[in-house]
């Protein structure tokens, strides 16, 4: 396991911390002190996760987040934070983020969060080209890219692959722990709030009316169904 990590964190003790236990279980490491060298270094150079503190100094966590995500970059984004309060949760897998961990959080925890972001789940390594299409939306699974309407749509990595678990299970029923398993390759589930973002998250990119999905449904009291066109 090599993969390239860049941790965007101000506090010199944690940055130090992480860097050293990171590097010990065979990651790359770089490290950006605030948001403006967070951004320039992900542009310079590729990384396979970015660990995003949401307080830094000057632009915020999530700014940095949204700008990556404008920038059409889907690199995984595990976001840290000090808050406990649900909404900065939500506004931040909102602004793109994949995942979150609220300080202060055990290394091992941090460090299963890593491994989850990083390992796609094993039937999402098609190497087919698989295509599909529903509405005015089109799926090119190999290049993992959606068009709408002939538009190139940026999806995190997450919403990807959530939206090809939910293709590859058309008209099945799915719950949000089977989501939570599947997608994001938890054993422990942390919360299923996570699922219900990122549905919604979908359902604003991909639907023609959000609030009446005509793809992606609720099945109240259980989870959801990507409905096949009649
Ligand atoms: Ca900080």
């Amino acid at each position: 396991m090599n993969a390239r990590i860049l941790i965007v964190e101000d506090e010199a003790g944690l940055v130090m911390t992480l860097r050293d236990r990171l590097r010990k279980q065979g990651y790359t490491v770089s490290v950006a002190r605030d948001a403006e060298s967070a951004l320039e270094t992900a542009a310079r150079h590729s990384f396979d996760l970015i660990l995003l503190d949401l307080m830094l100094p000057g632009k915020s966590g999530l700014a940095v987040c949204e700008k990556l995500r404008e920038g059409g970059s889907s690199t995984p984004i595990l976001m840290l934070t000090a808050r406990r309060q649900t909404k900065d949760k939500v506004a931040g897998l909102k602004a793109g983020g994949d995942d979150y961990l609220t300080k202060p959080f055990h290394m091992t925890e941090l460090l299963a969060r890593i491994e989850a972001l990083l390992r796609r789940p094993s039937k999402m390594s098609t190497t087919a080209a698989v295509q599909y299409h529903f509405g005015n939306v089109e799926i090119d699974v190999r290049r993992t890219e959606v068009l709408r309407g002939g538009k190139v749509m940026p999806l995190s990595a997450k919403e990807f692959q959530l939206l090809q678990y939910f293709l590859e299970h058309r008209d099945a029923t799915l719950s949000r722990e089977e989501l939570l398993r599947e997608v994001w390759g938890y054993q422990e589930l942390p919360s299923t709030r996570t699922v219900d973002v990122h549905v919604a998250w979908l359902r604003q990119k991909l639907e023609q009316d959000p609030k009446n999905p005509q793809f992606i449904l609720t099945v109240v009291g259980f989870g959801y169904k990507f409905a096949a066109e009649r």
